[in-house]
């Protein structure tokens, strides 16, 4: 295990959550930042604990700079070092609208969360992890970045969202050519259909595209830790001379079919 802290934006629930058991199993002390749901931090925490590793739970709104910068210096204080960055945290639209309907309230949140603060929390998490010294793979951090294939599949009932994820999918290739020289990976892992609060109020729809239509060549749901093993390689240093790379994680969701 290489990468010894990491900070998991929304790592109460969800794709999270399961992002921050693996790393916990791995033996990481995990920061696990929550906006509301405090209790589910808190039960991310006891699973972390019970995986064998050992972590804090930290509130922020990674929409909001003051909170973005409390959180870095909760975990370096608590760390001492951040070896490793999960731009997680993320919401869907509250209600889906058609491009030629939807109003701004929505596009304007989604910009926030899902685009807008991973990006300055990047930023100022890499200006802290340039100073810290190098580890034993000569690096000084790596970052990891949670997009969808929302990047580059049409929903036109929710166009925000696939407007900020591939704006997420850009902020990766970005962030890794800027921070090469200094040492830090940078990664987009791409979700495929994962069972989640997020998409429980579609259920029956994906139910029906995955198990009967065979949307995705693996005929199945995906699951939070499907995403956390594929992180879990990142933090082990699987991909030493690889930086702006995309892993796809989707059942196969992203090939092309005749
Ligand atoms: P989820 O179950 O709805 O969980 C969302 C997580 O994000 C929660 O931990 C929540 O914290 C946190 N969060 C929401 N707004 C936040 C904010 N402003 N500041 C900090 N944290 C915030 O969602 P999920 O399905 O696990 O999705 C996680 C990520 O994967 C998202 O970026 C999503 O777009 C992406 N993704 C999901 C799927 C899927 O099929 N589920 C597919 C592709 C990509 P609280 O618990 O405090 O509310």
């Amino acid at each position: 295990m290489e990468a010894r802290t990491a900070l998991v934006t929304g790592g109460s629930r969800g794709i999270g959550r399961g992002i921050a058991l693996e790393l916990a199993r791995a033996g990481c002390r995990v920061g696990i930042n929550y906006a509301g749901n405090e209790a589910a931090a808190r039960d991310t925490l006891a699973a972390v604990k019970e995986a064998g590793g050992d972590g804090l739970i930290v509130q922020a709104d990674v929409s909001v700079a003051a909170d973005r910068n409390r959180m870095l210096d909760t975990v370096f204080s608590e760390f001492g070092r951040l070896d490793l960055l999960v731009n997680n945290a993320g919401v869907a639209p509250n209600v889906r609208a058609d491009l030629l309907t939807c109003g701004e309230e929505s596009f304007d949140r989604l910009f926030a969360i899902n685009l807008k603060g991973p990006f300055f929390l990047t930023q100022q998490a890499a200006l802290r992890m340039r100073e810290q010294a190098q580890d034993g793979h000569g690096l000084r951090g790596r970052v990891v970045n949670i997009t969808s294939i929302s990047v580059y599949t049409s929903s036109v009932n929710r166009g925000d969202y696939c407007m900020v994820k591939a704006g997420l999918a850009m902020m990766t290739k970005l962030f890794a050519d800027r921070l090469a020289d200094d040492g830090i990976l940078v990664y987009e892992i791409r979700p495929g259909v994962i069972a989640t609060d997020m998409t429980a109020g579609v259920k029956e729809k994906y139910d029906h595209l995955i198990l009967e239509k065979g949307i995705t060549p693996l005929r199945r749901w995906g699951r939070p830790e499907d995403i956390g093993l594929a992180v879990r390689a990142v933090a082990e240093d699987r991909f030493p001379f690889s930086t702006g790379e995309v892993f796809n994680v989707d059942g196969g969701f992203h090939l092309h079919r005749l």
